[in-house]
């Protein structure tokens, strides 16, 4: 147990994230996006705080594993979960889990298409098809569309439950006729084959958080799939509009607080000391998620300004403060890394050159997230 390192999760931001995505997104039904542990801050709270409190009823994991973790841990409360990748419906072990956990594969090519139509188990389970629109990863390609609606007539499928697709540039800021745009038009004039044909298409959804930040993809359709976005950061990194605040707020504190001098070799590699000033040494290190990457990434402690130095240990890291920059500090204080303030987790990742879901996915299990309510 590590005492005094923790991710703290405030589960009242999260229903403040709610209102501020309800203003932008009024009419839509949510589909939460709550793989990877719920963006690395403990799924089963999450989910449970989202269903009691905010009344989503929809969940989004990436893995059936995921999906059954979650069906098994909250028995009791009613909600829908998709697997999204990680399918394998092929697999016996899974197509139990679908069949007798409630459990909805979206399926993402015409083979796993195939097995769900000709499986008689799935004759009364709802169909749920993703379709490559231009992101080029998983899902069936335009030119199969003809295909899938010859399967469907075949096997007497009426109807789509949720028809998707998703978004690969979304998290840039909207011109017209991007890529979002094409994507769109791919999706719309595919929902509208569908319809001609005969078939019911039951729900739709295509915008993620950055979409959803820039009003995309809202009107047409009734679900969105926000991830990112209740938990707080901007998928649009520093330039985003959107006012979440982070859930989380990553805490440690400092072992050791002393004096360098310019030229002294601090930690493994002897990184030499620029200037005078001090270090603090925090309670963080990779072996709780702190890459090495973070070497150098500047961190603000009060008005004091350090930054990362040397390289980040298994245990601790060394945050260095020059001799103006000294910081109101002893051993033992509370040394925040991220606060609730969005800032902050997006100007880390800004200057890692990556994004605010890898910062709090590659947290391990050594730190203890708390929940307040
Ligand atoms: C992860 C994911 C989302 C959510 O993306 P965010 O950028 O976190 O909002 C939506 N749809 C699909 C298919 C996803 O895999």
């Amino acid at each position: 147990m590590r005492y005094r390192t923790k991710l703290v999760v405030d589960l009242k931001l999260l229903g403040e994230n709610y209102t501020q995505l309800r203003k932008l997104a009024p009419a839509n039904q949510i589909l939460f996006m709550v793989k990877a542990n719920s963006y690395g801050h403990g799924m089963i709270p999450i989910v449970r705080s989202a269903v009691e409190q905010l009344e989503i009823k929809e969940f989004g994991l990436a893995t059936t594993g995921e999906a059954l973790y979650l069906r098994q841990e909250l028995p009791s409360l009613q909600f829908e979960a998709y697997v999204f990748s990680d399918v394998q419906i092929e697999l016996q072990t899974c197509t139990d889990i679908y069949l007798h956990q409630r459990i909805i594969p979206v399926i993402s090519s015409l083979s796993d298409l195939r097995f769900f139509l000709s499986h008689l188990q799935f004759r009364h389970f709802p169909l749920c098809l993703k379709f490559n629109t231009g992101m080029n990863r998983l899902g069936i390609v335009l030119n199969d569309l003809e295909l899938v609606t010859d399967l469907l007539k075949k096997y007497q499928r009426r109807e789509i439950y949720h028809l998707m697709s998703h978004l690969a540039c979304s998290s840039r800021p909207l011109v017209p006729d991007d890529r979002n745009d094409q994507q769109y038009a791919a999706f719309t004039k595919i929902k509208q084959y569908l319809q001609d044909c005969g078939i019911t298409v039951v729900k739709s959804s295509i915008s993620n958080s950055g979409a959803i930040e820039q009003q995309f993809g809202l009107k047409t359709e009734t679900h969105i799939r926000p991830g990112l976005m209740l938990y707080g950061p901007s998928s649009l990194g520093l330039a985003g509009s959107w006012q979440g605040k982070n859930i989380s707020r990553l805490e440690t504190h400092v072992i050791s607080f002393f004096p360098v001098k310019q030229g002294d070799a601090v930690g493994y590699g002897g990184a030499s000391v620029p200037e005078d000033g001090r270090i603090a040494l925090i309670a963080l290190g990779y072996g709780d998620g702190l890459s090495t990457r973070y070497r150098g990434v500047k961190i603000a402690c009060g008005p004091a300004q350090g930054e990362f130095f040397g390289r980040v240990n298994m245990d601790m890291a060394q945050i260095f403060f020059p001799g103006d920059q000294l910081p109101n500090l002893k051993e033992g204080d509370i040394f925040t890394v991220w606060s609730h303030d969005i800032q902050d987790i997006m100007r880390l990742s800004f200057q890692m050159e990556t994004i605010p879901y890898e910062l709090v996915c590659q947290l391990t299990g050594r730190i203890p997230r708390e929940y307040c309510y």
